[in-house]
């Protein structure tokens, strides 16, 4: 991969497609390619391959998808398989007919057995259940990274998958009720902050543990994957640690700086207890993750009041 590579990067409108994005171009990549849904709709098979054909990109980054929480996917769940397993097989699929030689496509934590050891190892795919709050997409996936992988194999190009944690960061969702724990608190102190309200309630009991890593040190992760030369079919990338609720719930009331009582709501669900991943194998191709999760919701709320201020959130 050199600054001159042609780099499609598909779904470069959401989190992690826009800090890929940024993260090339701090880097000095000049010719990034991006297409937005409107222009290039990804389930449409002729329109990719027509794409394809006509870019030839070197290296394709998969990050579109239909994403969601637990809401949104249980009202939608024909459209999270369908979208899903489409984009990814007309993307893969089409880039191997256009002669790419470098894909990585991006999953997720969620495609591992909901009863996974922790902290969850690659090797534990396929070996039990899965969530089936989230099983249209964790399959959606599971079939992508299959792709990858016998493409690999049978056609000898370096199509391979990054296994994300949970993410944050610039560019995430803060929808009130559909949004993943962290901006949902980053949203809700905030507001309390702004309206003097005196005490703001988190759902469950506070024990669960989460990991958390920012889409800067994930865009970093992933640049490095497409630059090693044997890298895994597939592979975890996390945080390597993770934090309680309660924890989480603190730093994020300290950061914002809200003085008023902190409560707990136990008529919601606490979720699984525990969901880390194991993060030896790519710790051990030489990357690390640096920034720690102070300071990634620090920077995190910066964003967000940006956003907010004008108009985007
Ligand atoms: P999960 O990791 O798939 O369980 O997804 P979430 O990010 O939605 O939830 C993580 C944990 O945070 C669960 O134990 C939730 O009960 C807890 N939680 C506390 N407050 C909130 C909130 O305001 N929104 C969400 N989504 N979760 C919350």
């Amino acid at each position: 991969m050199d600054k001159q590579s042609r780099i499609y990067v598909a779904g470069h409108r959401g989190m992690v497609g826009g800090g890929v994005v940024r993260r090339l171009k701090a880097l000095g990549y000049e010719n990034i390619i991006t297409r937005t849904r409107s222009e290039l709709n990804l389930c449409d098979q002729a329109a990719t391959k027509a794409f394809f054909e006509e870019q030839k990109p070197e290296i394709v980054i998969v990050a579109a998808a239909r994403v969601g929480g637990i809401h949104a996917n249980n009202t939608y769940p024909a459209e999270f398989i369908h979208e899903n397993l489409a984009s990814a097989h007309n993307c893969i699929h089409s880039a191997y007919e256009a002669g790419v030689k470098r894909l990585l496509f991006l999953g997720s934590s969620c495609i591992y057995p909901r009863e996974a050891p922790q902290p969850m190892q690659e090797d534990c795919l396929l070996t039990g259940i899965l969530e089936p709050t989230n099983e249209p997409y964790a399959i959606a996936k599971i079939a992508g990274l299959k792709l990858c992988q016998y493409y690999r194999k049978q056609y000898g190009v370096l199509f391979h998958s990054a296994m994300p944690t949970n993410l944050y960061g610039p560019g995430d969702n803060y929808h009130p009720e559909n949004s993943h724990v962290l901006p949902a608190l980053i949203r809700r102190f905030h507001e309390a902050k702004v309206d003097g309200l005196e005490e703001v309630v988190v759902w469950g009991s506070g024990k669960p543990m989460r990991e958390f890593l920012h889409v800067d040190d994930l865009s970093e992760g992933l640049i490095h994957l497409l630059e090693i030369e044997n890298p895994p079919d597939w592979v975890n990338v996390g945080y390597g640690s993770d934090v309680s609720i309660k924890e989480l719930a603190e730093t994020v009331k300290a950061v914002i700086g809200y003085e008023g009582r902190l409560t707990w709501d136990s008529s919601k669900p606490d979720g699984t207890m525990r969901k880390l991943m194991d993060n030896s194998k790519i710790n051990a191709t030489g990357w690390t993750p640096k920034i720690d999760l102070e300071t990634g919701i620090r920077d995190a709320y910066e964003h967000f009041l940006k956003d907010t201020e004008a108009g985007a959130v």
